[in-house]
């Protein structure tokens, strides 16, 4: 019997993760039937390609959704919140990259290697959210500590990179860097301040408690996907980094977790790649990480401030494993054990 072929509508197409998700597709050799690309009027018209195929983007509308199964959305909330009911009500099922329905109670927040079952629920709303990025790449680190012992409380600091803003994001860090070192001044449109050679402590905007939103989604995010009352404090900084996020993660565990315990449980989790020979000088960098799909741990010591504490540094390529392929991940699941 011919494999079933699958049509797909990807919602943002142009854009940084919406390019990075059809390559996905086409590297992971997904069941594409037919396979529309959406975008604003601004991009309508233009030709990218799917397997060397030239497709034309067409404007996002409300009848987009016409015979398709599967739309996967990066194209912002706002556009997520607008249309992914007339998606779902064509008969496709979404898969979210925006946080418009990441805490919605009906609506799963997934990471195949976390809470893949959650994928069940997609039912219920006709909706999956996929997390936000710096959220991802932790969970997929913790999720085998957590397994062996309860992870009380996380404390993390993140180093993000300007291509989890988006496009336009990237092209002001390389304009900057240019002028700046042709000693022109710089000019930001996309970050409050200059990015280049600089460090933003600021990711989204700044919430009534001070944090920022993108911190307090670190903290909502993950217990929702470990299903479990974590007790967790973020902060959120942009780097001038192209691609990859850094993270600085110290836990608290329920019983002790020796190093060499931690090491072997990360080194056979699924998504995770051990990245820790520090008398060779190997830990893992931003510009190692970019470009595949792990999520490498390394650093891991000791707490030696607390009982039972641990520390790590968890990096991976935000638009990869921190967007497109958790998306396309989930795609698969759903293929493969839910839609007929
Ligand atoms: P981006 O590079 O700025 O791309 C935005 C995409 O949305 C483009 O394809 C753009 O099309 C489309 N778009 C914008 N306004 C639209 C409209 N009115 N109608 C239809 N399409 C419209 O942004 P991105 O980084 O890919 O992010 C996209 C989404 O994914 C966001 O919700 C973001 O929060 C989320 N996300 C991003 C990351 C990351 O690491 N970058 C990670 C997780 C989640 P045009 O070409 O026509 O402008």
């Amino acid at each position: 019997m011919a494999k079933k072929l699958w049509n797909i509508a990807m919602v943002g197409a142009t854009g940084a993760v919406g390019t990075q998700m059809i390559e996905c597709l086409e590297e992971r050799e997904f069941p594409v039937g037919k396979i529309k690309y959406l975008a604003s009027s601004r991009s309508a018209g233009e030709i990218l390609e799917f397997h060397g195929k030239p497709i034309m983007v067409e404007e996002l509308t409300h009848d987009s959704f016409d015979g398709i199964d599967i739309a996967l959305f990066s194209a912002g909330g706002e556009r997520s919140r607008e249309f992914c009911p007339s998606a779902v009500k064509a008969g496709a099922v979404c898969i979210d990259n925006s946080s418009a329905w990441r805490m919605d109670a009906d609506v799963p927040l997934v990471v195949p290697e976390v809470n893949a079952h959650a994928i069940a629920d997609y039912t219920k709303k006709g909706i999956i959210a996929n997390p936000n990025c710096s959220t991802i790449q932790m969970v997929v680190a913790l999720k085998p500590l957590h397994d062996y012992t309860q992870i009380e409380r996380i404390v993390v600091s993140t180093y993000q990179a300007v291509s989890g803003t988006g496009r336009k994001a990237i092209d002001e860090l390389r304009v900057q860097v240019g002028e700046l070192l042709n000693g022109r001044p710089a000019n930001n449109e996309v970050y409050p301040y200059q990015i280049a050679f600089n460090c933003l402590p600021q990711i989204d905007s700044f919430c009534e408690n001070g944090y920022t939103k993108e911190e307090m989604k670190m903290v909502n995010e993950t217990r929702k996907i470990m299903e479990a009352d974590i007790r967790v404090t973020a902060t959120t900084v942009r780097v001038p980094v192209f691609y990859g996020h850094s993270e600085s993660i110290n836990i608290e565990t329920e019983k002790e977790i020796t190093v060499e315990k931690a090491m072997e449980l990360i080194a056979a989790a699924p998504g995770c790649e051990l990245v820790d020979e520090v008398g060779e000088g190997i830990y893992p960098m931003p510009i190692d990480a970019a470009g595949q799909d792990l999520v490498q741990v390394g650093r891991i010591r000791k707490d030696e401030s607390i009982a039972n504490g641990l520390n790590l540094w968890v990096v991976a390529d935000n638009i990869r494993k921190g967007a497109a392929t958790n998306a396309v991940q989930i795609a698969e699941i759903l293929i493969r054990d839910y839609l007929k």
